[in-house]
């Protein structure tokens, strides 16, 4: 995939439940698959990509393995940032690869997504292991105000209940984390 401004917004679901939001889903978007995610996300010991909101993540699925740097995130209503991706076609040469040269996975992420078209726009329904139910629209083309209000109208079709979520499943995966290490 060429370099592009990837830019989405996440939803944390609260209702409907997740089957009948699939029924809805399939009556308005075209369903295009699904598909189990194991995410890891390197770093090196200085921390410098998290440090500075980048990220390098290896993604393994049922169909493929592909790596991806991303970029900052601008200073905007929506998350839009860099995103450069690659099929990897050894994943173990590429983890060799990475941490020879100091960068270590420091967080896994592990989901179950369905990708749906809707208007031009990527869907992803999202069951985050330990996190919760998310939806993601994405689209690259559009402005953020079109984004916004492609991402309202859907919400109000599939009568959504939930919140806008703005940190990534990591950063809410490493706060559960920081979270477990209390005892009280
Ligand atoms: P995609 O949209 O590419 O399929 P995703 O939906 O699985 O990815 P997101 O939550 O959208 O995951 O984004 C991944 C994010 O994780 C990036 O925003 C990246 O900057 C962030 N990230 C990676 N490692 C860390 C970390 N240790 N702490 C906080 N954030 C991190
Ligand atoms: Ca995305
Ligand atoms: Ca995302």
């Amino acid at each position: 995939m060429p370099n592009v401004i990837e830019r989405e917004i996440k939803i944390r679901i609260l209702s409907p439940p997740l089957r009948l939001l699939r029924e809805s889903l399939r009556a308005v978007a075209v369903y295009i698959g699904a598909e189990e995610q194991l995410d890891y996300y390197f770093d090196n010991e200085h921390r410098q990509l998290t440090s500075s909101d980048r990220a390098l993540r290896l993604r393994i699925s049922n169909a493929r393995t592909e790596l991806t740097y991303k970029g900052p995130k601008e200073n905007s209503l929506v998350k839009s940032r860099l995103e450069a991706t690659t099929a990897v076609s050894d994943a173990k040469a590429i983890v060799t690869i990475l941490e020879s040269i100091g960068y270590r996975p420091i967080l896994k992420v592990r989901k179950f997504r369905e990708n749906y078209s809707y208007e031009g726009a990527t869907v992803s329904l999202d069951e985050v292991e330990g996190l919760g139910e998310f939806l993601e629209i994405e689209q690259n083309d559009i402005n953020e105000e079109e984004l916004l209000t492609l991402t309202n109208k859907l919400i109000t079709v599939l009568n959504i209940k939930g919140a806008r979520e703005k940190r990534s499943y990591a950063e809410l995966m490493a706060s559960m984390a920081s979270d477990g290490l209390s005892f009280e």
